[in-house]
């Protein structure tokens, strides 16, 4: 017996720190689906691919070499975590994530981190389209001001310097782009319980979500 949680949400609200959490607290396996969107991202940079040349992306994406352990993740055997934590690879990401094949090629993969004794898969369309048969699904939300000011201090804290409001811009643009797009649009799975972490820390999000889990 394998369980899922899934915790699906906009860019920033919280769901990655969320996520490894609830992991950490029941032994689960943990999937950032972003960071596979990320990592062909950050490939097509490397190898020049166009973000509309859907093709060469599909191919980039089925045949990413990568690894995840501990927080971190290689690709091609070279450590890219801060790599694809960068906004030029975010936007790209939330480019090329509205292309159907490049999609496509990537669900195998997601599917496959399904493992005893169990997963939190975070992402746009893990309660929706990779694990609609979730047994717990959560949406997570935070006010868009709220998540580009989070998104403030974690680039602060890590001394690069940014702009509040041109992160708010960004995030309103990357937000609108997938919930409005035609494959796999950013939204609530049936089912999913609804949470609001504006005023909510991480971890007391991630206990409401354990409560849930464990009901
Ligand atoms: O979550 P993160 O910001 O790392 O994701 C980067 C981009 O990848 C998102 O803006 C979104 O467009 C895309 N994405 C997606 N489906 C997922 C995860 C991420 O389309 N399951």
């Amino acid at each position: 017996m394998s369980w899922i949680i899934t915790i699906d949400g906009p860019t920033a609200s919280g769901k990655g720190t969320v996520a490894h959490w609830v992991a950490d607290k029941l032994g689960f396996h943990v999937l950032d689906s972003g960071a596979l969107y990320r990592l062909t991202a950050l490939a097509a940079l490397e190898e020049g691919v166009a973000a509309d040349d859907v093709p060469s992306l599909t191919d980039l994406a089925a045949n990413l070499q990568v690894q995840f352990a501990d927080y971190r993740v290689w690709l091609n055997g070279v450590e890219v975590s801060d790599a694809i934590r960068a906004e030029q690879v975010g936007n790209l990401a939330s480019a090329i994530a509205v292309h159907a094949p490049l999609r496509a090629a990537l669900v195998a993969r997601q599917r496959a981190f399904a493992q005893p004794p169990g997963l939190v898969a975070d992402g746009r369309d893990m309660g929706t389209v990779i694990f609609p048969e979730a047994d717990l699904k959560v949406f997570l939300t935070a006010s868009v001001e709220e998540r580009a000011r989070r998104r403030y201090n974690q680039l602060i804290n890590k001394g690069i310097s940014a702009n509040v409001d041109a992160l708010l811009l960004d995030l309103q643009q990357r937000d609108e782009r997938d919930r409005t797009r035609a494959v796999a649009p950013l939204v609530p799975a049936p089912g999913a319980v609804l949470l609001d972490t504006s005023a909510m820390s991480a971890e007391d999000a991630a206990e409401f979500i354990l409560a849930q889990f464990a009901q």
